[in-house]
C-alpha cells in the first residue's frame, strides 16, 4: 500500500501546488482533440474561458440563500426563462437549476411521488412506467424515494411500443416517463403517443431531455426529421435539459422544468421546526454552489442561438459522418436511428468488447454498452477532425479481432463480456461491487489494465464456465 498523504504542516506555495495539479491530470482523458465520445462536451477555448470567468465571479457564493444572494437568484430565473423558451414551454412554465441530469431525475421521482400522495392518497405503492432505455438515474431515485420502475421492454434498436407503455400503466402509475432521446441508441422515444396515452389515463409525463434538451431544438431547425418531443405536446407536464452538456455550460449545471407550478410545489421541501430556524431548499443539496448557476447563465447569453446552431450543425455533420463509415466497414450494424448526435455500433460477426479494447489501446474513450454488446459514441462538432482517424483504427481493429478472436476472452473484453452475459444479475452486481471496493481502497487503487488484475482473472474463468454450461445446454436440446 503506498503511503498515505497528510495535510502538509504548512502550506505550499500556490504555484507548486498547481504544478502538482496539472501533473496530476496531464493523462487524463484528452478532451479537447475530440478523442472522448461524451463525459465533456468541448465548446472552444473562447467559450470556455467565459464560462470559466462567470464561474470564478460566484465561486464563493451560496445559492442556498436567495435574499442574501438576490443576483444569483435573479441569474437562476432566468436560466429558467430562457429554457422555457428553448423549449417551447407555456407562459406558465416554471423551474428551478439543479446540480446534473441525476438530481434533476430524483427531484422528478419525488415530485411526482409526493404530487400523488396529495391526489390519489390511497395509492399505497406507487409505479412509475417507463421505457427499458430511461437513465438510471431512476433506478436511483426509486431506490431511493421508494417507488416502483416498472420498465417496458424495447427493441434491439431500442424503440419503444406505445401500447406496451399502455399496457404497463396500472391503478397504482403516479408518472409516465420517457427520454428525448435515450442515451442507450439515440432514439426520441414516441412523446406524443405515449403523452397522449398518459392523458388518456390522466397521468403526469415526464421528458428526459437530459441529453437532447440543447441540442434537439436546434437539429430541428437545421431540419432533422423526429417526433415533436418538448412542452408542445399535450400531456407532457415536465421536462428535464441538462446545461453541463450540450448548454456548454460547465459541470454542475440542469433545469428541470413543469409546466405549472402546482407539480413545482411538490418538488420544494421546508422543514418548519429545527431550532437552527425554518429551512427551504428547493432541491436535494442544502448549500448550493454559485459558480455553476452563473457560469450555465452566462454559458447561454454568450453562445446564443447562431453559436448553439453552428455548434449544433458540427455535431450533426460528425455523427453523419461516423455512422456512414460505420455502415462501410463490413460486420458492423449503426444501432437506433438518425435522429441525434448518438452513435451507437454493435456487430454480430466479431466481437464488439475485444474491438472496444483495441480502441482503447489506440487512445480512444470508449463507452462499451450491453444488451446487445455496443459501443456509444456522443458526437460533439469538437470530434468532427477525428471521425476518419476513428473510423481507420476502428477498420483496423475489427480486421485484428476478426483474426484473433481469443481477444474476446482477454483484458477488459472478458470483464465486460462477463457482465453482459451472465444470467445471475445478482452475481454481476457483487462483482461490479468487487471492482468499486477496489477503486476506494484506502490507496485508491484502480483495476489495473495488464490482464493481471484479480477482478479480470474472475471473469475469464466465469466466461469460460458461462459458455461451457450453454454449450451443455445447446447440445442436450
Ligand atoms: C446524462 C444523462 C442523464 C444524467 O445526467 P448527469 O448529469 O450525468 O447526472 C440523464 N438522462 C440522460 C438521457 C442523460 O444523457
Amino acid at each position: 500500500m503506498t503511503q498515505r498523504l497528510a495535510i502538509p504542516t504548512t502550506g505550499r506555495d500556490a504555484a507548486s501546488v498547481l504544478e502538482d495539479a496539472r501533473a496530476y491530470i496531464a493523462d487524463d482523458a484528452d478532451y479537447k482533440n475530440g478523442r472522448t465520445w461524451s463525459m465533456v462536451y468541448w465548446p472552444g477555448e473562447e467559450h470556455h474561458h467565459l464560462t470559466e470567468a462567470a464561474n470564478n465571479l460566484c465561486l464563493a457564493q451560496n445559492a442556498l440563500n436567495p435574499y442574501a444572494f438576490k443576483g444569483l437568484k435573479r441569474m437562476e430565473t432566468e436560466v429558467v426563462q430562457m429554457c422555457a423558451g428553448l423549449l417551447n414551454g407555456p407562459p406558465t412554465t416554471v423551474g428551478t437549476m439543479t446540480s446534473g441530469g441525476t438530481e434533476s431525475l430524483l427531484l422528478v421521482v419525488k415530485t411526482y411521488r409526493d404530487l400523488a400522495r396529495a391526489r390519489w392518497p390511497w395509492i399505497r405503492r406507487p409505479v412509475i412506467v417507463a421505457p427499458k432505455t430511461i437513465h438510471p438515474a431512476f433506478d436511483k431515485g426509486a431506490h431511493l424515494f421508494g417507488v416502483r420502475l416498472r420498465k417496458v421492454p424495447v427493441d434491439a434498436d431500442g424503440h419503444v411500443d406505445p401500447h406496451a407503455v399502455r399496457r404497463a400503466i396500472c391503478r397504482n402509475t403516479v408518472l409516465v416517463a420517457a427520454s428525448a432521446p435515450q442515451y442507450v441508441t439515440g432514439v426520441v422515444d414516441p412523446i406524443p403517443a405515449i403523452a397522449s396515452i398518459a392523458r388518456e389515463r390522466r397521468v403526469p409525463m415526464h421528458v428526459d431531455a437530459c441529453f437532447g434538451g440543447f441540442i434537439l431544438p436546434w437539429l430541428e431547425r437545421l431540419g432533422v426529421r423526429m417526433p415533436v418531443w418538448d412542452f408542445r405536446v399535450h400531456g407532457v407536464t415536465s421536462v428535464s435539459a441538462d446545461l453541463h452538456k450540450y448548454g456548454y455550460a460547465p459541470k454542475g449545471a440542469s433545469v428541470l422544468l413543469f409546466r405549472e407550478m402546482r407539480y413545482l410545489r411538490h418538488q420544494f421541501f421546508a422543514s418548519t421546526d429545527w431550532p437552527g430556524g425554518i429551512y427551504i431548499s428547493p432541491g436535494l443539496p442544502g448549500t448550493r454552489p454559485g459558480g455553476p448557476i452563473a457560469a450555465a447563465w452566462a454559458s447561454l447569453l454568450g453562445m446564443g442561438e447562431d453559436g448553439y446552431l453552428e455548434r449544433a450543425r458540427g455535431a450533426w455533420e460528425a455523427a453523419e459522418a461516423l455512422r456512414a463509415g460505420i455502415r462501410a466497414i463490413p460486420g458492423l450494424r449503426v444501432l437506433g436511428e438518425p435522429m441525434s448526435t448518438i452513435v451507437t455500433w454493435t456487430s454480430a460477426e466479431v466481437d464488439v468488447y475485444a474491438v472496444a479494447d483495441q480502441l482503447q489501446a489506440k487512445g480512444w474513450g470508449v463507452d462499451r454498452q450491453q444488451h446487445p454488446s455496443s459501443v456509444h459514441c456522443t458526437c460533439n462538432a469538437s470530434n468532427l477532425p477525428s471521425v476518419p482517424l476513428y473510423l481507420d483504427d476502428l477498420r483496423e481493429a475489427v480486421a485484428h479481432v476478426r483474426a484473433h478472436p481469443e481477444l474476446a476472452r482477454e483484458g477488459d473484453a472478458a470483464v465486460y463480456g462477463l457482465l453482459a452475459r451472465v444470467p445471475l444479475r445478482g452475481m454481476v452486481k457483487s462483482g461490479v461491487l468487487d471492482v468499486m471496493e477496489k477503486m476506494y481502497a484506502p490507496d485508491g487503487g484502480t483495476p489495473d489494465l495488464d490482464g493481471d488484475d484479480p477482478v479480470q482473472r474472475w471473469a475469464t474463468r466465469a466466461l469460460d464456465a458461462v459458455d461451457r454450461v450453454k454449450g451443455a445446454l445447446r447440445r442436450g436440446r
